[in-house]
């Protein structure tokens, strides 16, 4: 008797220390995500002239998880469905800062951001990033690669990658700007792009970028001819880019928003209007099932990576 009251004393001191190591490693697990947010505003508000700390924070993103190579947070923010109040019209994924050294790429999302902090009404469901690879962007002198050197929009896994980045590499003249990598998806920042592509199920994608002042295209069905003042000027299509992965080959719309000047942010009317434009051009023109129809077809990371005979790259060494 006493010995099943002792093991029962044990068992339930046990218990109340497992919770209590679960409880805490949880609220560790919070507070460390809560901290990483904090910690890498600072960092966006000290880089970035148009985006203060408090604004940064203010955006309420959440931790995803995922880190850049250095181990800095990739964050995001959800604009979820408004159930009560109406079905949205299509999920949608909103990135900027993929290269780092277009500053204006990253703040242009903080101000949408603000205009949906304000309007969000669930016509869409949104999911926004606006730094997805801060490593190239948070340090001193900021660059458009990622930490291992590689331009995040050439790592997407396009058909027959190895042969065609191999091409444009030496097409570029060997340009270390444009160096896409060993292998596709070799990034752990192209990674969590490809896993909330292929998780969210977005029917379309806008990705900004800089200093081309153009509007590009790829997908399904045509365009918007313009966002206030860009104007659509389809500029090509890369292996191993995100236009081409998901515009070309999954049939996934991928606006990419070219603004006209990597350090300079648009005017604030701009700004707006082309928010305005780009809400109203999905508002009419997202497609359905077409999009989801490609979902099927994307396999977790891990299996893609057994799956994959990786040959002898010649030209990258
Ligand atoms: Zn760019």
């Amino acid at each position: 008797m006493y010995q099943d009251c002792k093991k029962k004393g044990i068992c339930l001191l046990s218990m109340l220390t497992v919770l209590a190591i679960s409880v805490e490693s949880a609220w560790a697990e919070g507070a460390g995500n809560a901290k990483s947010v904090f910690d890498e505003c600072q960092r966006i508000g000290n880089k970035l002239g148009s985006v203060s700390v408090q604004q940064c924070l203010k955006a309420g993103m959440k931790d995803t998880g995922a880190r850049s190579v250095n181990g800095q947070a990739l964050l995001l923010k959800e604009y979820p469905p408004l159930l009560k109040r109406r079905q949205p019209l299509g999920r949608v994924l909103l990135i900027g800062g993929t290269h780092g050294d277009e500053y204006a790429a990253t703040s242009i999302v903080f101000k949408w951001m603000k205009i949906l902090d304000t309007y969000h009404s669930g016509l869409f469901h949104w999911h926004v990033a606006p730094l997805i690879n801060p490593d190239g962007l948070l340090q001193r002198h900021s660059l458009r690669l990622n930490a291992h050197g590689i331009d995040l929009n050439r790592n997407m896994p396009t058909p027959n990658w190895h042969e065609e980045t191999s091409a444009y590499w030496k097409k570029t003249g060997h340009d270390p700007r444009r160096y896409p990598g060993i292998d596709p998806l070799s990034e752990p920042e192209s990674q969590w792009l490809y896993d909330e592509i292929r998780i969210f199920k977005p029917h379309a994608i806008v990705s900004v970028h800089a200093p081309y002042g153009v509007l590009d295209f790829d997908g399904p069905p045509v365009g918007p001819d313009h966002l206030g003042h860009l104007h659509l000027k389809l500029i090509g299509i890369y292996p191993g880019s995100l236009g081409n992965f998901a515009g070309v080959q999954h049939r996934i719309p991928v606006i990419t928003v070219e603004l006209p000047y990597a350090g300079i942010m648009p005017s604030r009317q701009q700004t707006s209007k082309m928010w305005t434009d780009l809400v109203h051009w999905l508002r009419y023109n997202i497609p359905k099932q077409e999009t989801l129809a490609a979902y099927p077809l994307f396999e977790p990371i891990h299996k893609r990576m057994l799956s994959e005979q990786i040959p002898l790259h010649e030209g990258l060494n």
